[in-house]
């Protein structure tokens, strides 16, 4: 497995590839790898002839107050469970590498991106758009998988791909969950035992939801009211957000759901704050 830290040299590999008549699959990654990355990691491997997964943890899309010092980190272990994983290449630049002192495009954001996670979250999607366009000019896929965990930053990918013509395939990959239905996440590392038994709640409120859509419910105010009391069995959750969205244009639902559509939350457990998301179907839709 190559090792790559810098832009060029990512771009030379990237060509050398093609040039064998080969295809580049990308996966992005923030590091401090799970289960869920190495699942996006197998699909990549179905996708195309050369897995690039990039480590990388964007400073540009952390908040001021955010956890961006507190990440987790581990550069040895994710090195090793790509190179278990049949990884052709790893890029992980230095943040120098990506944001030179002179460095001054970033992207600008459309409505849709300062809703939800962008309203609690300012600038976040800026940073991600950005760190998305420049990680594509370095690694130069064919194809590249995000995660459906994260619903909006695929939306938000999906359209600047169409919007800015980048040839570059977007495959979403199903969320990663652990046996008891949480969402894996890097960050669930900072989960006390008592919290990580809780933050099941998230899930337990998606699959309530699910629920009433697939029994045939379509007010948007009674399926977002049949979550509340599974969240408010765990007195320190704090919720950012709950809502329902058209999946094609990521609007929030406010009257009449039509299905399928897609529910999103945002919770604060302690200090530590989860998102979740579920696809919604009426009883006989898949
Ligand atoms: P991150 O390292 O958290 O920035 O995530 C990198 C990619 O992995 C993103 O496309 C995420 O949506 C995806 N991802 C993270 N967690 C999961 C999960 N539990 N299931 C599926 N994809 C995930």
């Amino acid at each position: 497995m190559e090792i790559i830290t810098s832009v060029t040299t990512m771009q030379r590999w990237s060509r050398a590839v093609h040039r064998q008549g080969q295809t580049v699959a990308f996966v992005p990654t923030m590091g401090y790898l799970h289960e869920g990355h190495l699942a996006l990691i197998r699909a990549a491997q179905t996708a195309g002839d050369e897995v690039v997964v990039s480590l990388f943890v964007n400073p540009a899309q952390f908040g001021p107050q955010e956890d961006f010092a507190h990440y987790p980190r581990d550069r040895a272990r994710d090195e090793a469970l790509c190179r278990d994983a049949d990884v052709a290449a790893c890029f992980i630049p230095a943040t120098e590498e990506m944001y030179a002192p002179d460095h001054q495009i970033y992207m600008e954001e459309p409505a849709a991106a300062r809703l939800l996670e962008g309203a609690h979250r300012p600038g976040h999607f800026r940073g991600v758009l950005t760190v998305v366009a420049k990680l594509f000019g370095a690694v130069q896929p064919d194809v590249a998988v995000f995660g459906e965990k994260d619903a909006q930053q695929l939306w938000l990918v999906e359209k600047l791909v169409a919007d800015l013509n980048f040839p570059v395939r977007i495959m979403a990959h199903p969320t990663v969950r652990e046996p008891d239905g949480l969402a894996m996440s890097s960050r669930n590392k900072y989960l006390q035992p008592a919290q990580r038994e809780r933050a099941t709640c998230l899930y337990r409120a998606l699959q309530v939801a699910a629920q009433k859509v697939a029994a045939g419910e379509t007010r948007a105010a009674v399926v977002l009211e049949s979550m509340q009391p599974v969240l408010a069995t765990v007195p320190e959750a704090r919720i950012d957000y709950v809502a329902l969205v058209d999946p094609g244009t990521f609007r929030p639902l406010e009257q009449e759901v039509s299905t399928p559509c897609r529910a999103v939350l945002a919770v604060r457990i302690g200090s530590t704050r989860l998102i979740d998301t579920m696809l919604l179907s009426a009883g006989n839709e898949t």
